[in-house]
């Protein structure tokens, strides 16, 4: 998930900066209609397959209303924008849906000359109403000092302000900053408005909330870029959505591991175990969002969250082909299709987090395995609370599933997998036909670095396979130290 959206709402603007706004996204709608409406006949002739070659269309000709118009700030977003949306188009009449060439806006005397018809569905008319006037999203292509858009912090105040460059030089306004004002853009570089000069572009204020905050301090740290942005309104109130980069972190070294697995009075139970199989929190989440997907937001930013304070691989059950058996002991609190959806969500985001996507592990037997003693038996539940049958362990059901979860690498990795070494004429063979491991070098007391050097480009290798026996095979070395990984069996 390297991309992340930050939304900004303006402080309190002046009817005069909220006209200019509207004028210029209204402007900008214009442009975009009147090139989507000039490739109309060639697109429906021809349409291209990719992007590129709609850009490749938009001739002089057709760019030509941009100039006359004073769009010229606008123009390689207009082109973008463009792009984008007959990309779209021509992708969904390729799969065969039936579309209606893309319009952003639709003018008065169009309407009047709908309604006028002898005929016109309900459908028709609701379409174009929808688009009367309609402004659409002003799209900035890139974050520069010199056009497009940036963002500057007043250096006394703190406060943050969008530097939206607008107009082009004949329609440039004058703007009057206060005496000694000094504005840093961000990420840094400082520089002070001067007075009485016509600028092409508006300075707004922008409210600030902590999630903005966080952001911005990620800007100011390098740790996000930002790229494009979108100026958008609705019912009056404008906002600029900014696009964030953020380079995928170095990943955190992981020594915890931390189980989530389906709840059963909550949505989710979660369990952190250390390196030595420990446990260091147990919890469960729940989110009454109504909404699924923004439940499974917050519940995949509460895991992550959770994964980061801790320090931990995170291991969540393969419940697509293997099952839980949790309905057989209590009322899951989470269906499993909600709970796969949740893991693609959490292997998304992770990289933003620093973290890798978890380790999905067999969701077998969860419930019903004693952590204490590893005992897999039909064991008793009581009120609630798992109790195992062989050595006497209690431990709430709840929780217990995140517990084995957890556990599982632990468990994974006590296996070890045995490695037959022979000697051969001053030479060592090291050999495991069942995984294919053959390895030959000379007999020294390096021997073994050598073995390990070619065990981790083995597994290396076999990472990016797909067959059931390279996975069975990573699985068993996932997140252990390889040289406990395997058994020397001299023959
Ligand atoms: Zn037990």
């Amino acid at each position: 998930m390297p991309y992340k959206t930050l939304s900004f709402q303006f402080e309190t603007l002046t009817r005069a900066k909220r006209e200019m706004l509207h004028q210029a996204m209204e402007a900008y709608s214009d442009g975009l209609e009147s090139v989507l409406r000039g490739l109309l006949e060639r697109v429906e002739a021809e349409p291209a397959k990719t992007k590129n070659g709609y850009l490749k269309m938009m001739d002089r000709k057709i760019l030509a209303p941009l100039n006359e118009k004073g769009l010229e700030p606008f123009k390689d977003a207009i082109k973008l924008d463009a792009a984008m949306i007959l990309t779209t188009y021509a992708g969904r009449r390729r799969r065969g849906k039936t579309v209606r060439y893309p319009s952003v806006r639709v003018y008065d005397e169009e309407l009047d000359a709908l309604v006028r018809r002898e005929s016109f569905s309900k459908k028709e008319y609701g379409a174009a109403l929808a688009k009367l006037r309609r402004l659409h999203p002003l799209f900035f292509c890139r974050y520069d000092r010199g056009r497009d858009y940036s963002l500057l912090r007043d250096t006394k105040s703190g406060r943050i302000y969008a530097k939206l460059y607008l107009y082009n030089r004949q329609n440039a306004i004058l703007v009057h900053p206060e005496r000694g004002r000094e504005l840093c853009y961000l990420p840094q570089e400082t520089e002070t408005l001067q007075s009485g000069k016509k600028q092409r572009y508006l300075l707004l204020p922008l409210r600030i909330g902590p999630w903005q905050e966080r952001h911005l301090e990620d800007i100011r740290q390098g740790r996000a870029i930002p790229k494009s942005a979108e100026l958008s309104e609705e019912n009056g109130r404008f906002a600029l959505h900014i696009r964030l980069w953020y380079e995928p972190a170095v990943p955190l070294a992981c020594p915890n591991t931390l189980g989530v697995s389906r709840g059963i009075r909550d949505m989710l139970a979660y369990a952190v175990l250390d390196a030595r199989g420990q446990t260091i929190e147990e919890g469960t989440l729940r989110r009454e969002d109504p909404q699924r997907r923004s439940r499974l937001h917050a519940l995949s930013g509460e895991v992550l969250r959770l994964a980061e304070r801790y320090r931990c691989r995170i291991l969540m059950a393969n419940l697509v082909t293997r099952s839980d058996a949790l309905s057989a002991l209590a009322a899951p609190g989470m269906r499993v299709g909600e709970y796969n959806a949740l893991i693609q969500m959490i292997a998304q985001k992770a990289p933003a987090y620093g973290l890798e996507a978890p380790v999905i592990v067999s969701g077998n037997g969860i419930f019903s395995r004693c952590p204490a003693c590893q005992e897999m038996r039909r064991a008793s539940v009581f009120q609630g609370n798992f109790i195992c049958v062989k050595c006497g362990y209690s431990h709430a059901l709840e929780t217990l599933g995140a517990v084995n979860l957890a556990g599982a690498l632990k468990r994974y990795g006590k296996k070890k997998i045995p490695v037959t070494v022979r000697q051969e004429q001053g030479r060592i063979v090291f050999c495991n036909p069942r995984w294919g491991i053959d390895f030959t070098c000379e007999e020294t007391a390096e021997a073994l670095d050598h073995f390990l050097r070619y065990a981790a480009e083995y597994v290396k290798a076999m990472a990016g396979g797909r067959n059931a026996r390279e996975k069975s095979f990573i699985k068993q070395l996932e997140g252990r130290e390889l040289s406990q990984c395997f058994q020397y069996i001299e023959v």
